[in-house]
């Protein structure tokens, strides 16, 4: 089944293709030809996401899954929330985004966080949405290399390492996104 991811972020495309079966080949935007930026105007991951699949069928005709992901820190009310790409304004820079997170955290006793993925897949007449959530904290300062956006600073529960410190395999076993797109795979597994 020819399916598209609607991203132009080849960091998660490559995480992404790692999970699919073959029987799922994976389309990019620029697989289909697409260019055209599609603002999140959203003010919900869902409502994101949705905005994205839908953009894409309806244009393009293909069926289609989107992602919307924020970093939801509990002391700061669930900030950055959907709004974490530009946390710090535009443009959006993963530098001093963490920067900023880690001032506002500096006074803060409670570190705890999750990531919070949502899915949406719109496939022939139908729409569907799923949720990964990974649980964890965020650390003082930036540890690990690897990986992207806030990864240097968030540590996952039961981990001692950050996710920049872990191999995409291991990131991908236990993230938000690894957790949503685990669903959508096993859904298109049993779809009919
Ligand atoms: P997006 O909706 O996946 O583009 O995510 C929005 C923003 O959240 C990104 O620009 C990153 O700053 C951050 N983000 C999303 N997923 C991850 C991740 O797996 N690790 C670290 N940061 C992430």
């Amino acid at each position: 089944m020819k399916l598209v991811f609607a991203t132009n972020n080849l960091n998660k495309l490559k995480e992404v293709q790692e999970m699919l079966p073959d029987s799922i080949q994976l389309l990019s935007l620029e697989d289909i030809g697409c260019s055209d930026e599609i603002d999140e105007t959203e003010s919900t991951l869902e409502g994101n996401a949705n905005l994205k699949a839908g953009y894409i069928k309806n244009k393009f005709g293909f069926n289609c899954f989107a992602d919307d992901t924020g970093l939801e820190v509990i002391s700061l009310d669930g900030k950055p929330g959907v709004y974490s790409a530009r946390f710090a304004g535009e443009p959006a820079n993963s530098e001093n985004n963490m920067q900023k997170l880690l001032v506002d955290l500096e006074n803060k006793t409670n570190r705890k966080a999750q990531f919070r993925t949502a899915v949406a897949l719109h496939i022939n007449d139908e729409k569907f949405l799923f949720e990964g959530i990974c649980k964890g904290e965020i650390l003082r300062m930036k540890q690990g290399e690897k990986g992207f956006g806030y990864d240097p600073i968030f540590k996952p529960e039961g981990f001692d390492q950050s996710f920049a410190a872990m191999s995409s395999a291991e990131k991908n076993t236990i993230s938000h996104r690894g957790i949503a797109i685990q669903k959508l795979v096993y859904f298109l597994s049993n779809y009919k």
